[in-house]
């Protein structure tokens, strides 16, 4: 299969060439250049399959050709080791939890997935790849998690200094090995833009082979298409078949998944786009233009952005029709306070801890319910564990969280990092040597 970029002047390219530039050459994201559907057998009996071979199913139109059956597979199970729940709330609420990797958030699939298909074509060329992130917490996480002792594949994680969350730093630069984690003098922007500074500098492209895995890469969007089939999967086995989905989103490449999946024939009523203050798209999908802005800070902090990088790949799979996606995608956004009431009312109503980002995503659902009669059964992306937000919580609830035994071991781990400037030559300096 070919990917095509949204700007429509970059060559297309498969999907391993797609994954190792990240962005095209032309600024703009990579698609496939038509949405594979499967046969609707299938979608029908998603009940009698497990999640890895629906995974692979799905999978498989786009990498057939340039990886066998076998390492498909390999890649998927190996990628997706951890459990997938669907639990049941009162009035036909269900929330997918896709936290139990071990970043204890959904960028596990993501990332995890795009490690394992880099050592794949790591391995055909020999040489060593290094990959660049310019992080502010839960990407270097996943990526740093992800990426860890896989062959091929070298790690170099910018993050600004004292900016990251104690536990988001124990996630990320403790691990070592292929992983090197960088402090950085400065903001999450000047990390940023490091980043972007090596990527267009001769010396360090002649020397390194260099690449991104930021969250605009095809080979992150794809496995978070998988598990809305796994949820439609689970509600077959009630005999529930019109689902709606509530996405908890920022960037949007989680509900882009979800898109991809309808696209590909999965069955899904309605998906809801949710925020937090940054509300860029629920506005837009309420009327207004696409304006984007500067991003404000927020208890479901995942998703302060200001400026969508997603949002060009949902109006492609529109066919680039505003008004086809506004009457698809109901919008939402709730403030801080809105938040922690719902995580209160559920914690009380049900005995149920939603993380920020999640309770954005519930309230969203609740509130639809109430306008469209048709939606009746409700999934919620649950896109983090509420321990990772044990600050917030605990003082709202007034109680002390259980930490899993997974953290602990994190948070007892030491800190391995190198500290650098802001200075572009320090650092080309440091990629040079390195
Ligand atoms: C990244 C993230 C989100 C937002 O996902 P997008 O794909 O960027 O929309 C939501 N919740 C959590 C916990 C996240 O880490």
């Amino acid at each position: 299969m070919r990917f095509v970029s949204t700007n429509r002047e970059a060559r297309p390219v498969g999907f391993l060439e797609a994954m190792k530039q990240g962005l095209a050459p032309d600024g703009g994201l990579y698609m496939p250049e038509a949405v594979p559907t499967l046969e609707n057998n299938f979608w029908k009996s998603l009940h009698q399959h497990s999640f890895h071979e629906i995974a692979f199913r799905m999978a498989l139109p786009y990498l057939e050709g340039e990886l066998s059956e076998e390492v498909i597979h390999a890649v998927i199970t190996d990628a997706i080791d951890f459990p997938l729940k669907l639990k049941s709330l009162e009035n036909s609420h269900f929330v997918l939890e896709l936290f139990h990797g071990p970043t204890l958030a959904f960028k596990d699939f993501g990332a995890r997935f795009m490690a394992r298909l880099f050592s794949e074509s790591a391995g055909k060329k020999q040489k060593e790849v290094t990959i660049l992130v310019a992080t502010s917490g839960d990407t270097g996480s996943a990526v740093a998690r992800g990426f860890y002792k896989v062959p091929g594949v070298r790690v170099c994680l910018l993050y600004p200094k004292g900016k990251v969350s104690p536990l988001q730093e124990k996630q990320m630069a403790t691990l070592g090995e292929n992983i090197t984690a960088l402090e950085v003098e400065g903001v999450f922007d000047d990390c940023q833009r490091l980043v972007k500074e090596a990527f267009v500098d001769d010396d360090l492209n002649r020397t390194l082979q260099l690449s991104s895995a930021n969250s605009i890469n095809i080979a992150r969007l794809l496995p978070q298409s998988f598990y809305y089939a796994y949820a439609i999967a689970e509600l077959q086995k009630k005999g529930i078949n019109d689902v709606t989905f509530s996405v908890p989103s920022g960037n949007f490449g989680n509900l882009t998944g979800g898109l991809l999946a309808k696209k590909m024939g999965l069955q899904v009523q309605k998906f809801i786009a949710a925020t937090n203050v940054n509300d860029v798209v629920p506005k837009f999908l309420k009327g207004s233009g696409f304006s984007p802005k500067a991003s404000v800070q927020t208890i479901s902090n995942a998703m302060d952005v200001g400026n969508p990088s997603n949002f060009v790949r949902m109006l492609n799979l529109y066919g680039g029709s505003e008004d086809a996606l506004r009457s698809d995608l109901p919008g939402y956004s709730y403030s801080d306070s809105e938040t922690i009431e719902t995580i209160l009312s559920v914690y009380e109503e049900e005995n149920y801890l939603l993380c920020p980002h999640t309770a954005v995503g519930y309230r969203a659902a609740s509130e639809l319910k109430v306008s469209d009669p048709d939606a009746l059964t409700t999934v919620t992306l649950a896109t983090a564990h509420p321990i990772k937000f044990r600050d917030v919580i605990e003082k709202e609830l007034n109680t002390k969280l259980e930490v899993p035994q997974q953290l602990m071991s994190d948070l007892q781990r030491e800190k391995k990092t190198i500290p650098m400037s802001s200075n572009f030559d320090e650092f080309k300096s440091f990629l040079l040597g390195y």
